[in-house]
């Protein structure tokens, strides 16, 4: 497997709407928020890097294998609310085809509810049939915990040693960000402040806009726009 990770940027164009590139090419446009660009930057990002093939299987793997799938998931998928589809996935995964609590089929998984009453399956693939998909999909960054497991499995199904190869290539690829970002001007400054933003940096955020000249101004207006659509996605999950 080809363990390159592409750069990933999120832009504006002259309307003010978000648009995501990976490695410079543009991959979708019109997003009315940073947030949701993020959210599809990141899924685009793995389909590329990773894929979405998955083979019929219910395959037990280590908690060490688990646990590097999960860092690996962690770097691909960096908003809150898809981090906690990843963490209800790993318990699906972690509960083990032993006790029958999941299937998987090919582009099905089928879940047992604990009460073990009746099991439910999902056609899941880029999308789930559930209805968390259709009714909360803002309060898991479209990611229910049925595509979070299938997730974690294309990954726990390369094994720790390609696993360890992909995190390298997710690290190359943040230097490429940085990089880009330092040396190539403005285009790839909102991918750096929105790194700075997600790991709680704001005064980064803030000094990387006050070093970018001309767009300084557009910068802050980024920064004030994306920590608000931080606050709306957390109020939602709060009231639902
Ligand atoms: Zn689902």
């Amino acid at each position: 497997m080809d363990m390159y990770v592409p750069r990933r940027s999120i832009r504006r164009d002259s309307d003010g709407l978000f648009f995501i590139a990976l490695d410079g090419l543009e991959m979708a446009s019109d997003f009315d928020s940073a947030y949701e660009a993020r959210l599809e930057v990141d899924a685009a990002c793995f389909a590329q890097a990773v894929g979405l093939e998955l083979r019929s299987t219910q395959q037990e793997f280590t908690n060490k294998v688990l646990d590097l799938a999960m860092q690996v998931a962690h770097a691909f998928f960096r908003a809150d609310e898809v981090r906690k589809s990843l963490a209800k996935g790993l318990d699906l995964l972690r509960q083990g085809p032993e006790d029958k609590r999941w299937f998987i089929d090919g582009q099905t998984i089928k879940v047992m509810p604990a009460s073990g009453k009746s099991s439910k399956s999902y056609q899941v693939r880029e999308t789930c049939t559930c209805k968390d998909v259709y009714i909360r999909a803002h309060l898991h960054g479209g990611m229910c915990k049925h595509m979070a497991l299938r997730v974690l499995m294309i990954l726990a199904q390369m094994g720790a040693g390609e696993l360890n190869h992909l995190l390298d290539a997710l690290d190359d690829a943040q230097q490429r960000v940085i990089a880009s970002a330092e040396q190539e001007e403005e285009q790839d400054i909102l991918a750096l402040v929105v790194a700075a933003l997600d790991a709680g940096d704001t005064a980064r955020a803030e000094e990387i806009a006050a070093n970018s000249g001309n767009d300084a101004d557009g910068i802050r207006e980024f920064i004030v726009m994306y920590q608000q659509c931080a606050v709306e996605a957390e109020a939602e999950a709060v009231t639902a």
